[in-house]
Order: C-alpha cells, then sequence, then structure tokens
C-alpha cells in the first residue's frame, strides 16, 4: 500500500498513501444521517471555514485549506512499555520531509511534548504555522500557538504557552497538516445532547468507516465541546516501571474531568491501510487553564460541539515504529 519514500534529510522514515476524498456534500449527507444515531440535535452544513485564528478556536491560522494531509508520527510504542527518550521530532522539519519548500505550512493536532523544554512528559495541542521563504531553510517564521499540559506528583495540573522557537514533539504526534487557508469549504458539524455511549469523534469515525469500507476516509480539524465536562487525561512523567497492559497505562495516566468551552484538535481515519494507524486522536486546551487528551464528555444532556472539518487528501507515516502492539490506543 502507498508510495515508499527515501528517509527525509533527518532520517526518519517516510511511507505515505492517497486517501479517499468523498465530495464534502456527500460526506455531509453520510455524517447527519450517521450523527444522528449517537445525538438528539444534529446540523451538518458544508460552509466557508471561519476565522479560526479568531476567538472561540484561537488557532494559528485562518482556516484549514490548501493540500490538506493527515500526519502520523511516531507511535504509542515508542511510550509503552517504557520509553524512547531518543524520539525526538522537530516539526519545523516537517514541511521538508513532505516536500514542501515555500509559503505556509500549519499543523493541528495531539502528540506528546518535548519532555526536555519542561524536564517532564507532557501532553501536546499542537497549534503551529511555519512560513518558508523558498530555498532559505534559515527564514523561517514561526507562529506557535502550541499548549503543553503537565501533572507533578502532588496532581497539580499546569496548562504551559510554549516560546515560538520551541517546535519539537517527541513520541508521538497525529497531525492534519494543511497551508491553513482561510474561506475554503468546510463541513461545520453541531451536535447537542449525546444519546448513545461513543464520544463526539469516535462517532464520526464509524460513521465514516460504514459508508466507505475499506477506503481510507481521513479527517481533521477543530471542535468546541460547550455547556459540558469532559473527561481527559493527563501524562504524568515517564513511569518508571514499564507499562504492560491497559489496565498498567490507565493507573498510570491521570484523568480528571475539564469544563468547558474546550477547544479540541482532532485528527481521525476511518480505516487503517496496513500502517499502524492512531485511528482517532484529540487533545484539548482552553482560556481558563485546563487541558489534555480527550476521552468522552460526562454530560450528556447538556453537552453541545460545534467543530470545523476537512477530509485530508494524503496520509504521511512518519517513523513507524518496528516493534509494535495495541496496548495504550485509546
Ligand atoms: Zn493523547
Amino acid at each position: 500500500m502507498g508510495d515508499e519514500h527515501d528517509a527525509n534529510r533527518k532520517g526518519w522514515p517516510l511511507e505515505s498513501c492517497q486517501l479517499h476524498v468523498p465530495p464534502l456534500d456527500e460526506l455531509a449527507h453520510v455524517l447527519r444521517q450517521g450523527l444522528a444515531l449517537h445525538f438528539a440535535f444534529v446540523q451538518v452544513d458544508v460552509v466557508d471555514c471561519p476565522d479560526l485564528s479568531q476567538s472561540p478556536f484561537h488557532l494559528t491560522a485562518p482556516g484549514l485549506g490548501g493540500d490538506p494531509s493527515l500526519v502520523d508520527l511516531g507511535g504509542v510504542p515508542y511510550l509503552v512499555p517504557t520509553v524512547h527518550r531518543d524520539r525526538i521530532y522537530d516539526l519545523a522539519d516537517l514541511p521538508a520531509a513532505m516536500n514542501v519548500k515555500d509559503g505556509t505550512v500549519s499543523m493541528i493536532g495531539a502528540g506528546a511534548g518535548p519532555w526536555q523544554h519542561l524536564e517532564t512528559n507532557c501532553e501536546m495541542m499542537t497549534n503551529l504555522s511555519l512560513s518558508l521563504e523558498a530555498g532559505k531553510s534559515s527564514s523561517l517564521v514561526v507562529d506557535n500557538g502550541t499548549r503543553l499540559a503537565t501533572v507533578d506528583p502532588s496532581g497539580r495540573r499546569i496548562l504551559h504557552v510554549v516560546p515560538p522557537k520551541q517546535t519539537r514533539c517527541s513520541l508521538l504526534n497525529n497531525l492534519l497538516v494543511s497551508r491553513g487557508l482561510p474561506r475554503t469549504p468546510v463541513l461545520r458539524i453541531r451536535c447537542q445532547k449525546r444519546t448513545g455511549p461513543d464520544n463526539f469523534v469516535t462517532c464520526m469515525r464509524n460513521t465514516v468507516r460504514q459508508r466507505y469500507g475499506h477506503q481510507p476516509v481521513g479527517m481533521g480539524g477543530v471542535f468546541m465541546l460547550e455547556n459540558g465536562q469532559a473527561r481527559l487525561h493527563i501524562m504524568p512523567d515517564f513511569s518508571p516501571c514499564p507499562l504492560q497492559t491497559d489496565a498498567d497505562v490507565n493507573n498510570w495516566l491521570h484523568f480528571y474531568n475539564a469544563t468547558g468551552p474546550l477547544i479540541n484538535l482532532s485528527v481521525f481515519i476511518s480505516h487503517d491501510p496496513g500502517l499502524d494507524l492512531r485511528v482517532e486522536h484529540t487533545h484539548c486546551f482552553s482560556t481558563h487553564g485546563e487541558g489534555g487528551h480527550y476521552h468522552e464528555d460526562v454530560s450528556p444532556e447538556t453537552v453541545v460541539y460545534e467543530g470545523y472539518f476537512t477530509p485530508a487528501e494524503r496520509l504521511f507515516r512518519i517513523d513507524r515504529p518496528s516493534q509494535t502492539h495495541g496496548v495504550g490506543r485509546d
């Protein structure tokens, strides 16, 4: 499956493949029907993307348009059972790896943060725009809205902003990468009052999978969780003992309930074409100091979701672990 590429200049092994891109009207119809099985109120429309750099979204780019791609970087096997501290990635190298040589590249998504920066393992809410001048890797302008979430041994949680030049991550990252162009057509997805057991993103992913089967449809975007609470986790510092099972991972993670509005950066893919993908990953931040990895809302009666999503045209799988397993994928 897919085209094999040579390792890029930083030596990350890279594979890529085309994704199936249904027409937006068709996707809107599919999601409208599917989400209605899980929420009491559902509205899905094709709209020109609003300015996502403004409140309440606070992305660095105004939109999701222009060559949208999913990037699955690293993976859980670099975290579990034991951490691979050599897995450090500089996202400033990502455009070159994807053969983008100029213009702006924007990325949003969910990953593991640069533990060297905060001297502890951390959740990463990637929100970054890089402007490249053709042929001059030295003239890189960074607009960095990334947040990191930490929890210390006493249970104290902190949501950090990062300096503009801090463009590194570690271990794993699941990203929507685009040119960040404004006002391109996207899906606006509004759901209220959850009636089923699955989280908002799983509902979308399963709906798309049921319609498109083994044709992989990848999507990414941003959604607000309003009028409710969500169960999140934050990774504490790396476990001194190996995490062998999902139960070990869940005992190690710090879970808590955060209060909306929460700004969620989300990617999912309906079918893994054999690349050992994380099929769904969502991290959130807020303007009130809460953030982390989204599991589900805990207020189905009152919750309101409003998101803007685009299908991705291409998938890039970078530094896929050679030894893999299914632990810790939730
Ligand atoms: Zn996560």
